[in-house]
C-alpha cells in the first residue's frame, strides 16, 4: 500500500517535472522568436536628415538608463507621463526654423512650419512630421478621454492632441517642450 501511494506521488511528481521540462523547453525555443521579435519592432519613420522613410529599430531602455540620460524634468515628462507648466518650456514661444525631435531617441516629430499660435503655453502643431513617426494612444486619466501622442521610436510621452485644432487638419498636437529638442535647420 505504502509502495502503491509512493508510486502514485512518485507519478504525479514526473507529471509535473514533465510540465516544467516542457515549460523551459517552450521558453528555450522562445528565445530565437524574442530575437526575431526585437527585429520586427523596426519602424519606419520619416527621416528629415535624408529627406525620405528609413527602418529604424525600436529604441528599448530601462528607467534608470533613461533618468541617467535625461534630466529630472525631462524624465518625469517623457517617460512618466508627465506635464510641464505651461508658459514655462523652453519651445512654447519658439519661431526659428528647424525639426523638433524627440529628446529621448532623435526622432523627427515636428516641423516649425506646422507650429502655431495656440495660446496655451504649450508648443502645439497641427501635424507631426509624419503619421508614421508619432504614436495616438487612447488616454483615460485625469477623468477625461484624451489621446496620448508617444514617440513611435520610444514610445516617450510628448503630449496629447485634440480635435480644436486650425486648418487644415483640424488638429491640435499640444507638446511638451521638455519631451522635445529642436534643431535648427536651414
Ligand atoms: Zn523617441
Amino acid at each position: 500500500m505504502i509502495s502503491r501511494r509512493l508510486f502514485i506521488i512518485g507519478g504525479l511528481s514526473s507529471i509535473i517535472l514533465a510540465c516544467n521540462r516542457k515549460g523551459s523547453i517552450t521558453a528555450a525555443t522562445a528565445t530565437p522568436a524574442a530575437g526575431g521579435t526585437a527585429r520586427i519592432s523596426t519602424v519606419r519613420l520619416y527621416s528629415a536628415a535624408s529627406k525620405g522613410y528609413i527602418m529604424s529599430d525600436k529604441v528599448i531602455k530601462s528607467p534608470e538608463e533613461w533618468r541617467r540620460q535625461l534630466t529630472p524634468e525631462q524624465f518625469h515628462v517623457a517617460r512618466e507621463q508627465g506635464t510641464e507648466m505651461a508658459f514655462t518650456g523652453a519651445t512654447w514661444d519658439n519661431h526659428e526654423v528647424g525639426t523638433y525631435q524627440c529628446v529621448c531617441c532623435g526622432n523627427d516629430l515636428y516641423r516649425s512650419e506646422h507650429k502655431y499660435e495656440s495660446g496655451t503655453g504649450w508648443p502645439s502643431f497641427w501635424q507631426p512630421i509624419a503619421p508614421e513617426n508619432i504614436t495616438n494612444r487612447a488616454d483615460n486619466s485625469l477623468f477625461s478621454r484624451r489621446t496620448e501622442v508617444l514617440c513611435s521610436r520610444c514610445d516617450a510621452h510628448l503630449g496629447h492632441v485634440f480635435d480644436d485644432g486650425p486648418k487644415p487638419t483640424g488638429l491640435r498636437y499640444c507638446m511638451n517642450s521638455a519631451a522635445m529638442t529642436f534643431v535648427k535647420m536651414p
